[in-house]
């Protein structure tokens, strides 16, 4: 299903419904931005999204100029009507694969429809694979968290329990401790830490218990405590939890673009502006790094745009030189 907000823009993007100078998979902050760049270019683009961005649970998204506080899908959006006043054809839908090569890439969508693009964006996100915590992903982005930067503030000074999934979580219970004195390290048989994290963790009044998370506790709709294996609770008003980030989709796979792998999962490693290893195709945003925010995934889908719009200009100025040649 194809949307666009502009009427002016509709009739325009019609042109482009089935081919495009650019096709970008995924319309989150990294996707639209680039879409944007692409437009305002004055390229035929072609965004296909299936619309479910990353932080969709978060009330507001934080950390961003200008934008403090608002909804996700209301950025989104109003980032769909910007991409549409430069023409960018939107289409409601997930990819389900990709063929072809430079100059000349088939999208098909899990509709059933396909779109040609010269080159692709690839700008997907990721997925959050939570540990196995009975009530934890129904909690995900309101009162079970994972970033400072998203969500500390509206948490400050409250009690927060970190719970360990590995010693990775040392970063996590190290951190937090900025936004509240009344920190806690759950272990959860994941990491006992020793030696100078423990001389961390006491000199800084983090409280450790012992023993393995078995659910979370909710009540009136609000977290209250974590429940723990032998039965026993942990009174909290949120937890931190490190989520593995997930890049892998059928687009990344059939264009055979080698994902990169760290603690905190896996991801496109790409060069400056986004190209990665697979000629004709860039990548932005959290797919490409995972710890990312709307800003700067948005600041990473311009400069993927532009470094594509330059692409196409070279190539383009290269087979206007032949032409003059023959
Ligand atoms: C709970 C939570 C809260 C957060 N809060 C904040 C915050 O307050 N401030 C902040 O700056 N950052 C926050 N973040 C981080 C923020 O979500 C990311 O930085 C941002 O979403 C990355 O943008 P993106 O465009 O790369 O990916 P996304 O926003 O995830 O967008 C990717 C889009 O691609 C689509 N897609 C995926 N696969 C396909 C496919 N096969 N075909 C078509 N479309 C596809 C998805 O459905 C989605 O719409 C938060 C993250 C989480 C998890």
């Amino acid at each position: 299903m194809m949307t666009t907000s502009d009427p002016t823009a509709a009739s325009n993007a019609a042109t482009h419904a089935a081919s495009a100078d650019v096709i970008v998979v995924g319309g989150g902050p990294a996707g639209l931005s680039a879409a944007i760049a692409l437009g305002r270019s004055r390229r035929s683009v072609i965004v296909v999204d299936a619309g479910q961005p990353r932080n969709a649970r978060a009330h507001g998204a934080h950390n961003f100029l200008t934008r403090d506080g608002e909804s996700p899908l209301r950025i989104l959006e109003l980032g769909r009507d910007e991409a549409a006043r430069y023409g960018v054809t939107i289409v409601n839908g997930a990819v389900s694969g990709v063929a072809g090569s430079v100059g000349s890439f088939t999208v098909a969508t899990e509709a059933g429809d396909t779109y040609v693009g010269r080159r692709i964006i690839i700008a997907s996100g990721i997925v959050d694979s939570l540990p196995d915590i009975a009530g934890l992903a129904e909690r995900w982005g309101i009162d079970a968290i994972h970033c400072p930067y998203c969500h500390g503030w509206e948490v400050r000074d409250k009690t927060i329990a970190v719970i360990a999934t590995s010693p990775l979580s040392m970063h996590q219970a190290t951190l937090f401790r900025q936004w509240t004195e009344h920190l806690i390290l759950l272990e959860n048989e994941q990491f006992v830490p020793m030696g100078e994290d423990a001389l961390a963790l006491e000199a800084r009044g983090t409280r450790r218990v012992a023993g393995k998370v078995a659910s979370l506790r909710v009540e009136q709709d609000a977290l209250t405590g974590v429940v723990m294996e032998d039965g026993s609770v942990v009174p909290v008003d949120a937890v931190v939890v490190a989520s593995q980030s997930v890049a892998d989709s059928a687009a990344i796979r059939d264009l055979g673009i080698p994902l990169a792998i760290n603690p905190m999962g896996t991801f496109i490693e790409t060069e400056l502006g986004g190209r990665t290893s697979i000629p004709g195709v860039w990548a932005a945003g959290n797919v490409t790094d995972l710890g990312a925010q709307v800003v700067t995934s948005a600041g990473a889908g311009l400069m993927a745009g532009a470094h594509v719009n330059m692409d196409l200009i070279q190539e383009e100025t290269r087979e206007a030189i032949a032409r003059i040649a023959q």
